[in-house]
């Protein structure tokens, strides 16, 4: 399933941060995501990223959905812990995704950002739905059935883009 953006607001992402990329639209699609699975809008994120450009475009796109109360850490990859009512998410994307998107050129920033707004969440996240916890610390880590299933997801290679350009 692919989380739908909504031009108004990928507008207004775009209008706060300056410039269209694909960390921006994955700030927002797990944001959007948090805030279904959870049931209410967020009301903290702590993410957990590189800390320069282009990973920390995620930040904004956060900030879009949730608000302003957003903290970064550092830590290799990108993924974000989200808390609402004592609840806790946490998204992290695919590896070879951040890899990829991180390291491409710029002219490729808005092909990529559209990439990601098109693509199922299961091909974005490894995703702990099942995960939600009540604690506050949260276990970033995955179970080793998950990991096995995620591992064969991330080996296999990046889709062809299906789109008719
Ligand atoms: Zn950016």
């Amino acid at each position: 399933m692919s989380t739908i953006i909504s031009r108004e607001l990928l507008e207004k992402a775009v209008r706060l941060h300056g410039h269209l990329g694909p960390f921006l639209v994955l700030g927002l699609k797990m944001s959007l995501l948090a805030k279904k699975i959870l049931g209410r809008k967020p009301s903290r994120c702590e993410i957990a990223t590189i800390s320069r450009k282009p990973y920390l475009c995620a930040v904004d796109g956060i900030k879009v959905v949730i608000g302003n109360a957003v903290t970064a850490k550092e830590d290799d990859g990108l993924s974000a812990k989200f808390s609402a009512e004592g609840k806790e998410i946490v998204f992290r994307a695919k590896k070879n995704l951040v890899k990829k998107y991180a390291e491409g050129p710029w002219k490729k920033c808005e092909e990529y950002a559209h990439e990601v707004m098109k693509s199922d969440d299961e091909w974005l996240f490894m995703q702990n739905v099942g995960r939600v916890v009540r604690t506050k610390s949260v276990d970033w880590t995955v179970s080793r059935t998950q990991a096995s299933r995620i591992f064969r997801v991330d080996i296999s290679p990046i889709p062809a883009r299906t789109d008719k350009n």
